[in-house]
């Protein structure tokens, strides 16, 4: 059943509210500090949502030492469905400041967004296509100096607004839910100290871009190291026995595959990437990871780095190359190739909600793809911001409303 005017209008208030609020708290990530969380100030945001959840009458609300926020909704009277979890991380990108986020809302003529404490800065249709759905539409941004902090607020106000309406509205039944706000996501440490006995088994991020995306593939992650271990001699003197490990090396790099490389490859195409290049004459080192979406093409990335290893070591005698593989993380679809169910009610509460679904593989590794791993499949829910990490950052003020109604939606399908 499609949700009344009354719902709709309550999601788009409520999504909003929250979402302008918690944009200006700061809340930075810092890949600098190995302790969870890696900033105190992600604790502000922590408290403000463990008051909110409070008033909304969640349960079980916990605020830990290491900033993980859970809370528990209860199913509806007379529900008794499978308990399901949603997930959003509370701090921004290091990558942009995050400091004073002033969000600014204004209609979007189709033409260009400006910023009004950045006059240079200059977001175009032709930059961002998605734009072009916003045209006559209200748009958020930050004011040009700072991120605007949509990834990923905006999946936290998302989720908090369809729990409020979930307690407003009782005919919205649900399966009881549970809320887990994460640390440090952007620095990789979204997982780190999370308590798996606390998550239901089936859960979404809600972290993704574009109104409809919809993730349940990430990267098959590898890292490779090769160390060149050449023969130093004094240069005068070096005709026919010195092996310099780094001029080596470099060769080496020439004579990798020029066109799979990240900015090469777009889609469903995997790469390898250099990471860095350390080292002289006697010993020079070489780091890069390799990424596919299937397993076989990376270990045919492996073998060709093993054969050219091979013919450089026959090809300058006295060189011997040491070769490092270590598997970083798994394409989440080997979980989640066993539960569609839990894919298709997210298609099915999107298409319900009017959204066109565009399935997506992440050209990358989630917090959802790294519990999924851990046995609690999750794929990813869009949030609506886009160009994230930048002070373009953008989301249009509709989508906020529409990936809540999804969540809502979603609820009802397991309950
Ligand atoms: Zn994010």
């Amino acid at each position: 059943m499609p949700l009344s005017d009354e719902i709709k209008s309550f999601l788009q208030d409520q999504a909003l509210t929250r979402f302008l609020r918690y944009v200006q708290v700061y809340t930075t990530s810092d890949e600098t500090v190995n302790a969870t969380p890696t900033s105190q100030r992600q604790f502000d945001l922590g408290r403000m949502l463990e008051a909110e959840l409070r008033e909304l009458g969640a349960r079980d609300i916990l605020l830990d030492e290491h900033c993980y926020l859970y809370a528990t909704l209860p199913a509806s009277p007379g529900v008794s469905g499978q308990a399901i979890g949603f997930l959003a991380h509370l701090d921004t990108s290091p990558a942009v400041s995050g400091e004073n986020v002033k969000p600014h809302i204004r209609p979007f003529d189709g033409q260009a967004l400006r910023f009004p404490d950045d006059p240079n800065l200059v977001v175009t249709a032709e930059e961002s296509p998605e734009l072009k759905h916003c045209t006559g539409q209200e748009v958020i941004t930050g004011s040009g100096t700072t991120l605007l902090g949509a990834d990923d607020k905006a999946g936290i106000a998302e989720i908090m607004a369809a729990m409020a309406a979930m307690v407003k509205f009782p005919e919205l039944k649900h399966p009881e839910i549970r809320v887990c706000f994460t640390p440090d996501e952007e620095v990789g440490m979204g997982t780190a100290k999370i308590s798996l006995e606390k998550l239901p088994t089936f859960c979404y991020t809600v972290d993704g871009g574009e109104p409809g995306e919809l993730e349940a593939e990430c990267f098959d992650a590898w890292g490779a190291t090769l160390t060149f271990k050449g023969i130093s001699v004094h240069p005068g003197y070096a005709k026919n026995k010195m092996v310099n490990a780094a001029e080596v090396l470099g060769r080496f790099v020439g004579a990798m595959p020029e066109y799979e490389t990240p900015e090469r490859t777009e889609l469903r195409e995997g790469f390898f990437h250099i990471t860095g290049i350390s080292g002289g004459e006697e010993e020079a080192t070489l780091k890069m990871i390799i990424r596919d979406f299937q397993v076989p093409n990376n270990e045919r990335r492996m073998e060709h780095l093993r054969k050219l290893a091979d013919y450089f070591e026959f090809r300058y005698p006295g060189l011997k190359i040491e070769r490092d593989f270590k598997h970083q993380y798994e394409n989440m679809w080997v979980v989640m190739e066993k539960h569609p169910d839990s894919i298709e009610k997210a298609r099915a509460a999107m298409e319900e909600a009017g959204i066109p679904v565009k399935m997506k593989a992440i050209r990358g590794g989630t917090d959802g793809s790294r519990l999924s791993l851990m046995g609690h499949p999750t794929p990813n829910l869009f949030a609506g911001g886009m160009l994230f990490h930048s002070r373009k950052e953008w989301i249009c003020k509709s989508s906020l409303r529409q990936a809540a109604e999804t969540i809502v939606l979603l609820a009802g399908k397991w309950a």
